[in-house]
């Protein structure tokens, strides 16, 4: 039996080919993701969402109406149109500015060889006008999201079947049994995209908690540990520089025992924060790791011993600086910094940890309040 014997029914094939959208789609965008969380990078989910969305909407639009134009059949693809246009406008709320939609419009009509065609004019202002309404209510979701959606996609599907069976003297038959097909359609794509959608919730969900510290929110010790080996590992074989910033606050016990245990998360959280935005406003690819109770470390990748002591100059002048307001009461912070760079020695993440560890313990022993940085040693003491 070769292909051509398969009669599939061809609203089977369009529940295929809809599930294969969808599917790919959702693939090629866990993939993305995921490639971004690999290397630590931090990720606009709407974004990649709408862009890979977009780009498999337009693909899958255009290349279908291809195959088709100038042929008698030109109208089989209207459906998977109205679908693809949902699934851009309410599921991924791809915002395309009004200016945009009228160009792809009359792009489309191009492509079509139907621009002087008045109702084909008609049905690219109604095409128009449904996507502007479904992206509306998929940012919206009002109450009875589904039942405004199939109003939605049944009310305007219905007005565009209108139009083509006008233009091209299509049967009643037709266009009613096309209208079921959108419908069911419709609502399969309203389940397999919230399943998918769910899944994905999930997972970033897992993702979060798994490497972010959800007290100070900045990354954990597990996120660290992944970070620092392919630096390190990078830095090495790249002959790149490579530096490392620890701190610890001073005297924290005390914290705790004075203002109590409350007091001393706040304190945590505020540092953790005030931090973040230091190293924010200087580099963004510097980033901060919680990796113990009250002790941080920054990797600072392409950066010499030399460049990271200023860093962390800021850093201990932004936390001394600023005390913590808890309770009407003003808790002033001091941090002891251990700094360093990756040398030809270091056979591992560890040789490089335990330089800049025995660093912060110096700055610890020396009276505190203070940065140790090798090997440009300056000793700070304010
Ligand atoms: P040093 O200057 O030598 O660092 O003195 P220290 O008091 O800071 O000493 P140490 O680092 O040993 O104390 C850490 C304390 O931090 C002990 C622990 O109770 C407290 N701690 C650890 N995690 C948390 C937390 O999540 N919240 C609060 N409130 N306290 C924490
Ligand atoms: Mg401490
Ligand atoms: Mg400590």
């Amino acid at each position: 039996m070769t292909w051509s014997m398969w009669l599939v029914p061809p609203f089977i094939t369009s529940v295929f080919f809809v599930l294969g959208v969808i599917t790919l789609y959702w693939s090629i965008y866990n993939w993305t993701t995921a490639w971004y969380e690999a290397r630590n990078r931090p990720v606009n989910t709407k974004r990649v969402q709408t862009w890979i969305g977009a780009g498999c909407a337009v693909i899958a639009v255009f290349a279908l109406q291809l195959l088709v134009r100038d042929s008698q059949l030109s109208w089989t693809f209207t459906n998977f149109q109205l679908l693809i246009l949902m699934f851009t406008a309410y599921f991924l709320q791809l915002r395309v500015p009004y200016w945009m939609i009228c160009v792809l419009g009359v792009g489309f009509m191009f492509l079509n060889g139907n621009v002087a065609q008045p109702l084909s004019w008609v049905y690219m202002i109604v095409f128009a006008a449904f996507y502007v309404e479904s992206y509306i209510q998929g940012v919206h979701m009002w109450r009875w999201p589904f039942t405004r959606y199939i109003a939605l996609a049944m009310i305007n599907g219905a007005i565009l079947w209108g139009i083509v069976k006008l233009r091209l003297n299509l049967s009643w038959s037709t266009v009613m049994e096309e209208l079921i097909n959108f419908f069911l359609l419709a609502v399969l794509m309203y389940g397999y995209f919230r399943i998918q959608n769910q899944d994905r919730h999930i997972k970033d969900r897992l993702f979060r908690s798994a490497n972010w510290d959800a007290l100070t929110k900045v990354q954990n010790y597990a996120a660290y540990d992944r970070a620092i080996g392919r630096q390190f590992y990078r830095s090495v074989s790249r002959h790149h520089d490579l530096s490392m910033i620890m701190f610890d606050i001073d005297h924290f016990k005390h914290v705790n025992d004075t203002y109590g245990h409350l007091a001393g998360d706040e304190v945590l959280r505020a540092v953790a924060k005030t931090v973040s935005v230091t190293l924010k406003r200087l580099d963004p690819g510097i980033a901060l790791y919680r990796t113990g109770g009250e002790e941080f470390n920054i990797i600072l990748p392409n950066y010499t011993a030399s460049q990271a002591h200023p860093v962390a100059q800021q850093v201990f002048n932004s936390i001394v600086n600023q005390a913590v307001a808890y309770n009407g009461q003003e808790i002033s912070v001091t941090l002891s910094l251990g700094v360093s760079e990756l040398t030809v020695k270091d056979q591992t993440p560890l040789d490089f940890y335990k330089r800049v560890d025995a660093n912060l313990y110096h700055s610890k022993r020396n009276g505190r309040m203070q940065i140790t940085t090798t090997p440009w040693q300056t000793d700070i003491s304010e």
